[in-house]
């Protein structure tokens, strides 16, 4: 009833309905509940690019726009309330929306046959040409994001029931997902073949996308586990809509200086090619029974995020990384100064605590959305309960 006021009054007033989030009309009555206590959110400056990608010889599933656009602002309105509740205000991805309420979704075909868009490579081909679409108008492209969606495979294999075949991963500022038929909000949290099928690859839809937008893999800390439930970035792609699933402080750190997510205004050439940051001073200690990370860097820093994980050290093996977001503050003389305080009982989730072998990843970011990542393998069981850690020198890369 409130919304349907609001949406009135909007409308008498000629303005976008889409612009308070107030729920379409043609949204299926699940889609309308579930949409029913969203918040308003921020207006980005840069939207992602949302593309429905199918081979020369496909065509996209049945009723993809309303239901990719009902998933979609659920997962906006995820994003938003994390952030919010995170104290980052309530920013989200921004989103190109239609008059009618549904999710501008860009339908690019592609040159090849489906099977040339495979699972494992097929990207390269997939991104070559969507790439190309982006940039063939001026105003098409709305951000350096693109989430890039494709129909499952029907062959003996995948089919409805069990989809699959296409990309379906982040790759650096891309990340790929996929559509089928039962592909439907109606089934989010129902103890059905379709339910579970929706929540495996809906909640592997939230992750993807958040790898996408500049998230790394983050367990969550003792605490917030319990508060909170999983976090999406750690096993919450298996959670997503059946139990509690949540973004971190740290994610939601890194997301406040994402494109998509900065609020109308922030200016910045995203992701340049700022040089690495410089380490004016730094320190890694154990004091009693907590860590104690302290980095002095330059004015460009925006944040620091440290991660504690067990080896192996290798991409995707980082699921188990438990995330400490810092306090930080900057002084006259532009220094950025962040301190982050990991107590050793928020880790307890780590196999190799006991053990002692483990890494700090010292994960800085900058104005621009550019991450660096700093690892420091230490032996926790060789470090006296008041004593320094080798941080070594300052080697960055950046990314991830
Ligand atoms: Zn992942």
């Amino acid at each position: 009833m409130h919304i349907r006021a609001i949406t009135a009054t909007m409308c008498a007033l000629g303005l976008s309905v889409a612009a308070v989030g107030a729920v379409p009309e043609h949204f299926q009555p699940r889609a309308k509940e579930l949409l029913a206590d969203s918040i308003e959110l921020e207006e980005s400056e840069h939207q992602l690019n949302v593309i429905y990608f199918v081979g020369n010889d496909r065509e996209p599933l049945a009723d993809y726009e309303r239901r990719l656009s009902e998933l979609l602002l659920y997962v906006q309105q995820f994003y938003g309330k994390e952030m919010a509740r995170n104290g980052m205000g309530a920013h989200s991805f921004g989103l190109q929306m239609q008059e009618n309420g549904n999710v501008k979704i860009h339908v690019v075909r592609g040159k090849k046959k489906h099977t040339e868009y495979a699972y494992g490579t097929g990207h390269n081909a997939c991104l070559e040409e969507v790439n190309a679409y982006l940039d063939a108008e001026p105003g098409r492209r709305t951000s350096q994001h693109s989430f890039i969606i494709m129909p499952t495979y029907y062959d003996e294999q995948y089919n409805d029931m069990n989809p699959g075949g296409v990309p379906f991963y982040g790759l650096g500022i891309n990340c790929f997902a996929l559509d089928y038929a039962h592909f439907d909000i109606k089934h989010l949290g129902q103890n059905t073949p379709e339910g579970r099928l929706l929540t495996k690859w809906y909640g592997g839809f939230a992750h993807e996308l958040g790898h996408g937008l500049n998230l790394p893999h983050n367990l969550g800390t003792v605490s917030d586990n319990k508060a909170y439930g999983t976090a999406l970035m750690g096993a919450g792609n298996y959670t997503f809509g059946m139990s509690p699933t949540y973004l971190t402080l740290p994610s939601c750190r890194i997301l406040a200086t994402s494109e998509t997510f900065v609020p109308k205004g922030y200016k910045a050439k995203f992701y340049s090619q700022y040089e690495s940051p410089t380490i004016k001073q730094c320190s890694f200690k154990r004091v009693g029974d907590t860590l104690e990370l302290y980095l002095e860097t330059d004015a460009n820093v925006v944040n620091v995020n440290a991660y504690i994980q067990d080896p192996p050290f290798q991409v995707n093996q980082d699921y188990d990384a438990v995330p400490f977001a810092c306090t930080m503050s900057r002084n006259a003389t532009a220094h950025t100064t962040a301190f982050v305080s990991m107590p050793l009982a928020e880790m307890a989730t780590l196999r190799h605590l006991k053990k002692g072998e483990l890494a700090l990843d010292v994960l800085v970011q900058t104005y621009d959305g550019s991450r660096f990542r700093w690892r420091i393998p230490f032996d926790l069981s060789k470090v006296p309960a008041d004593g320094s850690i080798d941080m070594g020198l300052p080697m960055f890369w950046r990314g991830y």
